[in-house]
């Protein structure tokens, strides 16, 4: 394709997501379809001779549309809003043109720059502490992630790296790997599955803690749990707390369970992928309170302020 297809090309995909949106609600929401409707509908094997671009996008509505699950559709009622809008749409189609690979400053100075601003701009957006913000005061701020499950692996595995490091200041002939296979997380019975994913990834033991009759994890169950596990020898060292869990939209505790973490030395992680975008409402944030004792907190503009996925702010404030 050259840059005059190109051209052409780019207007009509343009002009099929308008009518692709505009239309939305006719479609079925879920799909009817069963799994492996595409194995026979597209070749086994990669393509030798590249096909044509009109075969090709004739695709999109016969085989792709099919299986679709339409989340941008009105009568999507399930899992959590996950809206995108024109500007998010429009911003991808210019970052793809740059295919900026932004993993240091020097790789992209404008778009690390911008990360680091919008970044503030979304902790100020929703009240969080000086420490999470990028400023000269503070050793904290914000990144971009792709998912809030990397930022709760990350989370934990930071966690990790910073208590296996004072255990062993404190103990330095005993191997690491033996305080390693001592260390305990915990989350509330209601947290997301990601935490459990990030707990088999980083080869630590997942502790749950049981929710009160609010779904709610409580600073005193946590820390009723965290004394059991000291007794018999373990190191508690990280906690994720859960503003807004995805199954009923409870709130953790977080006043209470964030000053149990500064007192045990635990890493805080808050959750708020779901609902922490409602936080830009100063009278969601009651449940902020306590923010200012946590480690990190990593929320999705993704799900609740019109931009496409994937697309989570993880902003690292204190860290133990
Ligand atoms: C949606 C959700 C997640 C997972 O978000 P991803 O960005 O898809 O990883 C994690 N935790 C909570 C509370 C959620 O609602």
């Amino acid at each position: 394709m050259d840059t005059e297809e190109f051209r052409i090309r780019g207007k009509e995909m343009v002009d099929y997501i308008c009518s692709y949106l505009d239309t939305i609600r006719n479609r079925r929401v879920f799909p009817g379809v069963e799994p492996g409707f595409v194995h026979g509908k597209v070749p086994d094997n990669p393509p030798i001779e590249g096909e044509p671009w009109d075969d090709i996008f004739a695709d999109v509505e016969n085989i792709i549309m099919p299986g679709v699950t339409h989340w941008q559709s009105p009568r999507m009622h399930a899992y959590y809003p996950a809206l995108t809008s024109y500007p998010s749409m429009l911003a991808e189609m210019l970052t793809n043109a740059i295919n900026c690979l932004g993993f240091t400053w020097a790789s992209s100075p404008a778009c690390t720059e911008l990360e680091m601003i919008v970044t503030n701009w979304l902790g100020k957006m929703i009240g969080l502490p000086n420490e999470f913000l990028h400023n000269k005061d503070s050793n904290g701020g914000g990144v971009i992630q792709t998912t809030a499950s990397e930022s709760t692996l990350i989370s934990l595995l930071s966690g990790r790296s910073v208590t296996l490091q004072r255990y062993s200041n404190l103990q330095p002939d005993v191997p690491l790997f033996e305080i390693h296979s001592k260390l305990v997380a915990y989350c509330s019975d209601q947290a997301h599955s990601s935490v459990e994913k990030a707990a088999l990834i980083g080869l630590v033991t997942l502790r749950y803690v049981e929710s009160d009759a609010e779904y709610s994890m409580s600073g005193s169950k946590l820390l009723e749990a965290v004394k059991e596990d000291r007794e018999k020898g373990l190191i508690p060292f990280w906690v994720c707390t859960t503003l807004g869990t995805t199954g009923c939209c409870s709130f953790d505790d977080l006043q209470g369970i964030a000053n149990v973490c500064q007192q045990e030395q635990l890493w805080c992680h808050v959750d708020a992928a779901y609902a922490g975008c409602s936080f830009i409402c100063p009278e969601f944030r009651k449940w902020l309170k306590g923010v200012d004792k946590i480690d990190s907190i990593a929320f999705n503009p993704s799900k609740w302020l019109m931009v496409h996925f994937d697309c989570t702010a993880m902003c690292i404030g204190r860290y133990l």
